[in-house]
């Protein structure tokens, strides 16, 4: 099924591919390439907690014309870097985030964002969603980034049934081969955006909605009315 909603958003690209050098070939095992990037994958992915991608890639790209080192956020006046991420929601709060992680990673990680869980989830404003992020898009290593397009989508077919999207993550870990980790969150993200959206899905052209729990739930309470129906009219 993964396999299916993979061909169908192919092309599609996301916000973390965008800051990639070359996102039109954006490869899931080119590492090398993309671990230079690692710090800006980063500050990105916390700047778009709670925002739009489309504001997000504005305000990074804004960002990184000003401090692109971690010692050059880390010495920035916090006052600026709330006027350069202003457009992001809740930018005072990520301006102290962002400004204290940029100061760890220098003094602390010598300017190489660590490419551990354990480390990554102490630096502020960075939860298991966001250091998953950076695992998977700079460092290649086999994660799976749980974010609500992700948590909805996985219990709305059916394959989880959890309340967190934790849970969501332990359990699609048992779920798929860790060789499928790494195109979870992509494939599931854009399948959300485009066609699994979470209001009005687009069922009628969706490549998985034979085996779609939603879809069948709906099929069998039309079929139970139609039936109730019939019988009223007997
Ligand atoms: S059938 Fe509908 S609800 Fe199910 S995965 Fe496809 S778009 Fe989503």
């Amino acid at each position: 099924m993964l396999h299916k909603m993979f061909d169908t958003i192919k092309g599609y690209s996301l916000l973390l591919e965008q800051l990639q050098p070359d996102p039109k070939n954006y490869q899931f095992n080119s590492s090398e390439i993309r671990k230079p990037y690692a710090f800006k994958t980063l500050v990105a992915t916390i700047l778009s907690v709670r925002s739009r991608d489309e504001t997000t890639i504005k305000v990074i790209e804004n960002l990184w014309q000003h401090y692109s080192t971690p010692k050059d956020l880390a010495e920035a006046p916090i006052e600026h870097i709330e006027e350069l991420i202003h457009s992001s929601g809740t930018y005072k709060q990520k301006a102290k985030r962002i400004k204290e992680t940029a100061r760890i990673i220098h003094e602390k990680y010598n300017d190489k964002v660590p490419d551990d869980l354990s480390l990554l989830v102490q630096l502020p404003g960075v939860g298991r969603k966001v250091a998953n992020c950076v695992l998977v898009v700079s460092f290649n290593k086999p994660a799976i980034p749980v974010d609500t397009h992700v948590h909805r989508i996985a219990n709305r077919i059916g394959w989880v049934e959890t309340k967190t999207p934790e849970k969501t993550e332990h359990a699609l870990e048992k779920l798929f081969p860790k060789e499928e980790w790494m195109r979870i969150n992509y494939t599931m993200v854009s399948f959300g955006k485009n066609i699994c959206k979470p209001i009005n899905p687009l069922c009628d052209i969706c490549p998985i909605e034979k085996n779609c729990e939603k879809k069948i739930q709906k099929n069998d309470s039309r079929i139970s009315k139609t039936k109730k129906r019939t019988k009223n009219k007997r």
